[in-house]
């Protein structure tokens, strides 16, 4: 064979088959970009398990109309400009790719006003080179995304895809796990036209009501809340007490959800130190540190990251979660001593 360039679509289908898995991954991709527009309010609408419709509606900044066909095209961002931008990440999206890996696997369209542009326009790709056409449309100040027949076009992903249960539950942990990284704003999902998840905007201070409505009452009545600090780091947290049923058990870095490998190491290593080898109990943890002092440009799908100083970091949080530890262990043995007594 000779060697020439992929058609734009193939490309993008190629580009795809790494961040988007399923409908949950392409509910991340936008409302990571709705988050990053500064939108206070998203409306995700699913239908069928997200094979048949996917819908983000956000009240961000929107996107101007000559700028709707770069949206939708690859390796096209306005969240990074140089190398030096890549080291201090402040944004959930750099990449420049996941409208355009969504919209080569589904038939989607892109409808947005910003606040200072009288008219609304609406964008799609088209055909194997996804030229982009725009046209005129009634929308409010935001932008929505709607994503129809995911994977329509690529059967072997689409054989993949679960049931409509199945991957409607992946759609509403994940929007938990966001919903979870932002208590400012208001988030609202439904599934078939009815409304399974409403998340009210809240203070950082009144928080813990949106853990307890994410992750159960139980972080109410029962967990701890810390805060600590030293250079450079400052990590905050609700931890329960040794014992509680529950293993709900969420971290976050720089406000990016993600399951990483050290923070989860440490979280357990501080649980045995106090207290031997137990089932931890649930969590949710918030790091924040200089992004400077962290990779997220490790995996496309942004759910790890490299710390600098990783060393530094393992023992900030183990000595962080074992000082709550030793005071939760210590107050249930004065607790037990106490009621011995009387
Ligand atoms: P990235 O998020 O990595 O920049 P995307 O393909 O996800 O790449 O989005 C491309 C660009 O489209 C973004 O950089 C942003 O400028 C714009 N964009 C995408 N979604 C929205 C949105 N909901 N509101 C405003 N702008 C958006
Ligand atoms: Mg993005």
């Amino acid at each position: 064979m000779s060697i020439e360039i992929l058609p734009a679509r193939l490309a993008n289908q190629i580009a795809a088959g790494e961040v988007v898995e399923r409908p949950a991954s392409v509910v991340k991709e936008l409302v990571e970009n709705s988050i990053d527009a500064g939108a206070t309010r998203i409306h995700i609408d699913i239908e069928r398990g997200g094979h048949k419709l996917i819908r983000i509606r956000d009240d961000g900044k929107g996107i101007i109309k000559d700028e709707l066909t770069l949206a939708l095209s690859r390796h096209a961002t306005s969240k990074l400009k140089s190398l030096d931008d890549l080291e201090c990440i402040a944004s959930l999206g750099f990449r420049g790719e996941a409208l355009a890996s969504i919209s080569s696997v589904s038939r989607l369209t892109l409808s947005s006003k910003p606040a200072e542009q009288e008219t609304a326009w609406q964008a799609f790709a088209e055909g194997r080179d996804m030229a982009v056409q725009v046209q005129p449309t009634a929308h409010p100040d935001g932008t929505t995304i709607e994503v129809k027949d995911l994977f329509f076009n690529t059967p072997a992903r689409r054989k993949f895809l679960r049931t409509e249960k199945t991957e409607f539950s992946h759609i509403d942990e994940l929007v938990k796990r966001i919903a979870l990284s932002r208590f400012d704003v208001a988030i609202t999902l439904t599934h078939n036209q009815k409304v399974i998840r409403q998340y009210r905007a809240s203070s950082k201070e009144q928080g813990v009501k949106r853990v307890a409505q994410v992750a159960g009452k139980v972080f109410e009545q029962q967990a701890t809340y810390i805060e600590s600090g030293a250079e450079g780091l400052m990590l905050y947290a609700w931890v329960l007490p040794v014992g509680c049923s529950s293993s709900a058990q969420y971290t976050y870095v720089n406000g990016r959800m993600m399951r990483d490998k050290l923070i989860l190491h440490a979280i357990r290593q501080a649980f045995e130190e106090v207290i031997g080898e137990q089932d931890v109990p649930g969590f949710v943890v918030y790091l924040e540190i200089d992004p400077r002092q962290v990779d997220v440009n490790v995996h496309p799908a942004k759910h790890e990251v490299r710390f600098h100083q990783a060393r530094l970091v393992h023992d900030f949080i183990v000595q962080a979660i074992k000082q709550t530890v030793t005071s939760q262990t210590d107050d249930l043995v004065m607790q037990q001593n106490e009621s011995q007594i009387s």
